[in-house]
């Protein structure tokens, strides 16, 4: 096997595969490393209305559309690829991932951004962060939600479209901060509650999830309660944990570029989500991993200025 590569890109979402796109089409050769499977948060997204040429496509959809592009382009994909060191400070950079050892000339992070974890839960299977992709294993079942922002009572609503027989949204601050109309909705299904002010304490396992104790931070009151299941909606943070060693980033842990998406390395370049940005939409990362992947090219073809 081959493992030279004009340009690697990490993280095979929107970003990275637009950017593969661009690349390959300007005949480089190209690797995108996922440590998941390609499509990133769109693959959570049940239905996109704003990706211009589509009124209204499934996340999902979306996502095996364009990997049919990239894949009909030449683009090498590995998906499940746990990277395990990298070095991209010299001329060749190296990206080790699963006992393979990949090379190129320039690289792209687009690793966008990962859900906070609840940290009383620990790892478990019980626990989720996607409504979408995990919550018919709960039909019929009592699930509770965390987090009272937009996604927590977008993501409660579809989890009680899917058929959950009992919902509990809680939240730690003393109010919801989700759009009203998003309120309104969840309150009028007669098996929701809602509660703010309430913090998650402990989880309690068995061999499964059995209870979750809450505490009421008004009355500093605790109480045991029984859920099948916890979905986890307390925002996201950059996914970016592996490069803290190698790349600039802004106080939140953002990679820091230019408006070229050139990071503080020659070479190394970073677009989509994991950039400090207002504005974090499907579009925003494809025009990141368009100019990305344009500059990666100049670079490569000793052009770049
Ligand atoms: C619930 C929800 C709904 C949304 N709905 C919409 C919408 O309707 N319309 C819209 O325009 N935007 C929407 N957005 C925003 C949009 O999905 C994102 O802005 C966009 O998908 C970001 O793309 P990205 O490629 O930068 O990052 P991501 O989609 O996060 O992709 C990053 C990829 O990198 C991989 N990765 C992470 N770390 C590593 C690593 N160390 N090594 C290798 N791979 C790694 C991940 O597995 C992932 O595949 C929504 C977001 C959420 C959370």
């Amino acid at each position: 096997m081959n493992n030279h590569y004009d340009l690697i890109i990490l993280g095979g979402g929107v970003a990275g595969m637009t950017a593969a796109i661009y690349a390959a089409r300007a005949n480089l050769s190209v690797l995108i490393l996922d440590e998941n499977a390609c499509g990133g948060l769109v693959n959570w997204t049940q239905v996109v209305e704003n990706m211009p040429s589509y009124k209204s496509i499934g996340g999902m959809e979306l996502v095996e559309r364009i990997q049919e592009q990239v894949e009909s382009l030449g683009v090498d994909v590995e998906e499940a690829a746990c990277i395990d060191a990298m070095d991209l400070t010299g001329e060749i950079k190296t990206v080790e991932a699963d006992d393979e050892v990949y090379t190129a000339k320039a690289v792209i992070v687009a690793t966008g951004r990962k859900p906070i974890p609840l940290d009383a839960a620990g790892e478990c299977e019980q626990v989720h962060f996607c409504a979408i992709c995990d919550g018919a294993a709960y039909i019929g079942k009592r699930v509770l939600v965390v987090g009272g922002g937009n996604s927590g009572f977008d993501e409660a609503v579809a989890l009680l479209d899917q058929g959950i027989a009992e919902l509990m949204l809680v939240e730690k601050m003393d109010r919801f901060f989700a759009a009203q109309s998003a309120q309104d909705q969840l309150a009028a299904r007669s098996n929701a509650t809602m509660r703010h002010s309430t913090e998650v304490v402990s989880v309690n396992y068995g061999d499964t999830l059995r209870s979750v104790t809450l505490r009421n931070l008004e009355t500093g009151g605790e109480e045991s309660r029984e859920f099948d299941g916890i979905f986890v909606f307390m925002g996201q943070k950059p996914g970016t944990d592996d490069f803290k060693e190698h790349l600039a980033m802004d106080e939140h842990g953002y990679i820091v570029t230019d408006e070229n998406m050139a990071t503080n390395l020659p070479g190394v370049f970073a677009a989509g989500d994991v950039r400090p940005k207002k504005y974090r939409q499907i579009t925003t990362a494809m025009a990141d991993g368009t100019i990305a992947a344009l500059e990666a090219e100049r670079f490569i073809r000793g052009n770049s200025k």
